[in-house]
This record gives C-alpha cells, structure tokens and sequence, in this order.
C-alpha cells in the first residue's frame, strides 16, 4: 500500500516535472516562406502545436497571396484581364485594409505598383533602369483607386495591365495571423521574426523584455538593440533589396507611386513600433516613400506609433521610444 502510494507521488512529480520544463523550454520553428527566413519561438505547454499551426497558417496565406504561384488568388486577379475574381475573405479584408492604408498616405502606400516593379526587374527579373517612355507607359496603370473590391460578392477586379503585389502588407498580416493562432493556443511569451517584421507575445519567461536589433546599412552587424514587450517592430529599407548601376548609383525596391522609380530616402531604412504588425508593415512602406518629416505628421495624429530612422550612422528616434533603445558602438542617438 505504502509503495503504491509512493510510486503514485513519484508519477505525479515527473508529469508536473515535465510540463514545467516543457513551458520553459522553448519551441522553435524557421521555414522559408513569403521570400524570407521566418522563425518563431513560443514558449508554453502547447507551444508545439502552436508551431505547427502557425507555419500551417503562413503557407496557407502564402499560398493566397503570392505573385509567383500561378494558382493564387493574386495571380488569378493579375491575369483576370479585367475580370472579377472570386477570392478568399481574408484577401477581401487584407486589400480593404490596403486601400485605407493608400488613402491615409496619399497613395504612397500602393500595392498596384506591381508593374512598376516588374520593369525595374524586382519580381525575379532582371534589374535594370528603364526609360523614362517605359516608365510613364507603366504608370498609366497605377493607382489604388483602380482596384474594385466586393465584398459581398467576394470578388477582385483590376483593369488589363494592372497588377496587385501584397509585399509590403502581407508579411505584417501573416504576422498578426500568427500571433492570433499562438493566443489561441494559450501561448503567453513567443517572438516572431518574419525577416525584417518581428511580433513580441508578452516578454520573455524571465519577464525581461525581448532585445530586437536594428540592422546597420552596412554589412550584417546592427545599428542598435531595442527593448520592447507586447508590440510588433516593422522596418522598411533600401538594405532588404537594391541593385548598383554602372556608375554606383543604387536603386531600392520602395517604388514611389508618384514617380514610378525607386524611393532616393535620406534614410537607409525607417521602422515602426506599434501593437499590428500589418499597420507597421504598410506603414513603414509608406513612411519609406513619405519621409521622416511626413511620418512625424501622420504620428501626430495617429496616436500608437513609434519611429526609429537609420541615417549612416545616426539612429533617430521618436521620444516615446528612446529609453528602449541602446545604440550599438560608432553610432549616435537622435531624439527627433
Ligand atoms: P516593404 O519591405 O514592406 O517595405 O515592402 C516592399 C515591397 O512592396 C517591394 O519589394 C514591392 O514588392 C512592394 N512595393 C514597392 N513599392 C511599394 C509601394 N509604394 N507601396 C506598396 N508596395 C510597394
Ligand atoms: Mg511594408
């Protein structure tokens, strides 16, 4: 009797042994996936099934949105010829949710400009500087106000010549999709990198929070680290993507609308602090095209964001950020 009850306590303490190390133990996930390396860690008991639900849920998405797969949804609309496509809710809501983005930048932020960077060869291709003739026929196929969403129907329709590319809002969408998917499953501290779009859940286990590094323009070393808990950090920048001209000129992928050319920014990359990654995602694009002055503005009245700018070797920063921030050796701190 008494051996029994001990063998029963012993089993008791090795099952609350192994699920308390199971939370503490984290689970991590990286795939190639959306162009980029994305690797999530999550701690917790179901931090396993989480994992795998989430990478389900970013191949699904990829799946919906990408340019290069025949089958998606977007490829179905960008070859439609003009016609409606029918498409799944989330890429209804995902570009409803784009067209505010347009219209609260001043079409800045504009996912037609698929033609645009198709002919600087940033779909594949190959990287060129067109004409100006080129460039003027191209845009004559830009502009958000082209595309037709309904979303009873649940259709997408651009005109022949127009094309939609979601890169720089659905990596923040799958972003918040994948954090939904760990809240669900019960996941309380988790960081999600989605190259160059990261996703906090709570702080770390310790309770410290997370320390996120700012890429320096130059090489693979960091301008400086953040300290951040519960939020999502999203950056736009030339250093993601660029080609160099015979002459050193360097030519990035943020096309701006009003031009049709690569975005020439003061700054080597602008990032955005807030509680979406999809809102940090499409803004920092636009903040990009906009410029600091612009963002600061737009800050002014959209409470809930913070800014952090990477010029050389300064690192501006908005007041609501900058005790967060440890600039990394040679490089100063702004408040701006
Ligand atoms: P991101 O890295 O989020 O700034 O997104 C940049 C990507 O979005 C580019 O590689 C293009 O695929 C696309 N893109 C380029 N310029 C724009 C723009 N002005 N608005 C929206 N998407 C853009
Ligand atoms: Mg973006």
């Amino acid at each position: 009797m008494i051996s029994a009850v001990l063998l029963l306590a012993l089993a008791i303490g090795m099952i609350i042994y192994r699920l308390s190390v199971r939370e503490e133990t984290p689970g991590t996930e990286s795939f190639f996936g959306m162009n980029t390396i994305m690797t999530i860690t999550a701690y917790g008991e179901f931090r396993d099934e989480a994992l795998y639900s989430a990478k389900l849920t970013v191949s699904e998405l990829e799946n919906m949105f990408s340019v290069t797969i025949p089958d998606s949804d977007v490829s179905k609309i960008n070859t439609a010829d003009g016609e409606s496509v029918g498409v799944d809710e989330k890429l209804v809501y995902i570009t409803e949710t784009a067209l505010e983005y347009s219209a609260l930048t001043d079409g800045a932020f504009d996912i037609t400009m698929y033609p645009v960077s198709k002919l600087w060869g940033f779909d594949g291709g190959e990287n060129r500087v067109p004409s100006d003739e080129e460039i003027s026929e191209v845009l004559k196929n830009v502009g958000y106000k082209k595309i037709s969403v309904d979303d009873k129907a649940m259709t997408i329709s651009v005109p022949r010549g127009t094309g939609l590319d979601y890169g720089a809002i659905a990596k923040g969408y799958a972003e918040d999709e994948t954090v939904r998917t760990l809240k669900n499953l019960n996941i309380e501290s988790a960081i999600i990198n989605f190259g160059g779009s990261i996703s906090m859940i709570g702080s770390k286990p310790s309770g410290k929070p997370w320390v996120i590094a700012i890429k320096s323009p130059e090489g693979s070393g960091s301008a400086g680290t953040l300290a951040l808990r519960d939020c999502s950090v999203v950056t736009s920048g030339k250093h993601e993507r660029f080609f160099t001209d015979a002459d050193g000129r360097e030519y990035c992928h943020i096309m701006d609308p009003n031009t049709g050319r690569p975005v020439e920014s003061e700054f080597d990359s602008i990032t955005v602090i807030c509680d979406s990654a999809m809102m940090g995602d499409a803004l920092s694009t636009a903040f990009y095209v906009k410029g600091w002055e612009w963002a600061l503005s737009y800050r002014s009245t959209h409470p809930g964001i913070e800014l952090v700018g990477v010029s050389g070797l300064t690192v501006y920063l908005t007041e609501g950020i900058a005790d967060s921030f440890t600039p990394a050796e040679g490089f100063e701190a702004v408040i701006r």
